[in-house]
């Protein structure tokens, strides 16, 4: 499965929260660029600039990037990607890496909110974290990039009849209880107990 959203809904504390109640790996592709900047990797040297600009990372290295992760082992059982796909012709490498395997998507969680709340809450991550794309414009930049490129996403995940799609304001815990209550009403069977957020 995969969990999308603009940048600030929340996503990456969701995802963690999900991958481990599900018991399954999580794979953030931003946190994977991040990592390799930290480290000063090669790679890291060729994404600090477009994580600084808040642009994609070209796709050659994105996909590189989700290809290798996608053939670990720990993968196998079922995974949650964060930040992956994020324009239509990642979804289209993503089919062709999982017909590979053998393997398939199950659903696409969308978290939903409005801009100027986004705006608000990335404004205000800045000061906790310090991360570099946390000012205003490049904040903006990247919201409009999410609506350009990856809200086709969402509307091809549709249209395949597999995207569930939450509401993404209020708590954090109000926002996983939304989000295991939808996976629970698709997938009754594979969900554990999830009344109690955790
Ligand atoms: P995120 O943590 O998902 O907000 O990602 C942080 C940054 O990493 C993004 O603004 C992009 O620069 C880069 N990134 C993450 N995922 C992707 C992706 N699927 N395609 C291109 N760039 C990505």
């Amino acid at each position: 499965m995969l969990i999308m959203g603009p940048p600030g809904c929340g996503k990456g504390t969701q995802a963690e929260r999900l991958s481990r109640r599900l018991g399954i790996t999580g794979v953030s592709t931003g946190e994977v660029f991040r990592d390799h900047v930290k480290n000063q990797t090669p790679l890291g040297r060729e994404v600090t600039g477009h994580l600084d600009a808040g642009d994609l990372v070209p796709d050659t290295l994105t996909n590189r990037v989700v290809r290798e992760r996608l053939n670990q082992s720990d993968v196998k059982a079922g995974f949650l990607l964060d930040g992956y796909p994020r324009n239509t012709a990642q979804l289209a490498e993503l089919d062709v890496i999982l017909a590979a395997s053998g393997q398939e998507l199950d659903v696409a969680l969308q978290l939903r909110v409005d801009d100027d709340e986004l705006v608000r809450r990335l404004l205000h991550r800045a000061t906790m974290t310090g991360r570099s794309d946390d000012t205003e414009d490049v904040i903006r930049h990247r919201l409009e990039l999410y609506q350009q490129e990856t809200a086709p996403v969402a509307s091809a995940y549709l249209q395949r009849g597999i995207l569930l799609s939450v509401d993404g304001l209020g708590s954090e815990d109000d926002i996983f209880g939304r989000l295991l209550a939808a996976l629970r009403e698709s997938f009754p069977e594979a969900m554990p107990d999830a009344t109690t957020p955790g």
